[in-house]
């Protein structure tokens, strides 16, 4: 009898995890279920490894006085990243705070369950602690009226742009970096093997995506999307970068660098200092091809 209580005690916990944090949700997007597929959890260097599934980062960072949790994917991500946080041999119990980088479904949808597993708490920008709050989509969010909202999210702390704050040996801060929602944060902090240190970026997404109708060049709810965007770049190409993780890891080929760590090359394939100022050319060329068929209509 004992031994069946055993077997069945993780079993069960499963499940009401799996029930408390959303997994019986439907997918909340088209493309949703391609990101929600599930990934082994990894080291990406010293204290700091990658919890989320396949297409939607998440990132931890720990310590000895608890763990820093950065996204939470979609709500029928939550389980998998406590699945992921315990097969590494950490607790989500043991995750303090709970940060993002923009309110939209696929960053912060999981935040709600995670926070309620946790008891963590959960610290945004200003316009994305307002949103988290309310729940739902921002209204002057560029893609107000065609993206699912998120559920409210209780207690949530405001923090400033160059806020820095410290979890054992690690101090993170934050940048914002708007242009795609207007309260996009960027995380920087360093994390050590040994004596080696490395400039961790976990950056925010810059793609100026919108609702039909919406003008990054002229909107009345959002008008200075373009000023932002160019102070996000400006971040981009100045920060120190040793390792860039972006929220979705595709966009800088995460999964062909985790492969090539793999095989075994070396310089370690995760490393690149030009990798945040790539990304800001890309951005920037994204943005200028917005603006000129935005100009052209
Ligand atoms: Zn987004």
């Amino acid at each position: 009898m004992k031994k069946l209580i055993v077997w069945l005690l993780p079993l069960l916990l499963a499940t009401f995890v799996s029930i408390a944090v959303g997994q019986s949700a439907p997918p909340s997007c088209q493309q949703c279920a391609e990101w929600n597929q599930p990934q082994k959890p990894f080291r990406i260097f010293g204290n700091s490894y990658y919890v989320g599934p396949h297409g939607l980062s998440s990132v931890l960072i720990t310590s000895d006085a608890g763990h820093i949790l950065i996204d939470g994917a979609l709500p029928e991500s939550a389980p998998l990243i406590v699945d992921n946080i315990r097969a590494l041999g950490f607790r989500i119990e043991d995750v303090k705070i709970i940060l993002n980088s923009h309110v939209h479904s696929d960053h912060a949808g999981g935040i709600h369950g995670l926070q309620r597993l946790s008891g963590a708490r959960v610290l945004a920008s200003t316009w994305s602690a307002g949103v988290m709050k309310r729940g739902g989509v921002g209204r002057d969010d560029p893609q107000y009226g065609s993206i699912t909202g998120i559920a409210p999210i209780k207690k949530v702390e405001d923090l400033h742009d160059g806020e820095t704050f410290n979890i054992g040996a690690t101090s993170i801060t934050a940048h914002l970096t708007p242009g795609h929602t207007p309260g996009g944060t960027s995380w920087t902090w360093k994390s050590c093997e040994g004596n080696v240190c490395r400039d961790i970026v976990y950056a925010d997404s810059l793609t100026p995506i919108s609702t039909k109708g919406f003008h990054f060049t002229n909107s009345r709810t959002y008008p200075h999307a373009l000023d932002d965007f160019e102070k996000s770049f400006k971040f981009l190409e100045t920060t120190p970068c040793d390792i860039l993780i972006t929220v979705h890891p595709g966009v800088s080929n995460l999964w062909e660098r985790v492969e090539a760590r793999q095989r075994g090359t070396t310089p370690d394939p995760m490393v690149d200092p030009g990798a945040c100022r790539e990304l800001a050319g890309k951005a920037r060329a994204q943005l200028r091809q917005r603006i000129e068929e935005e100009l052209k209509q």
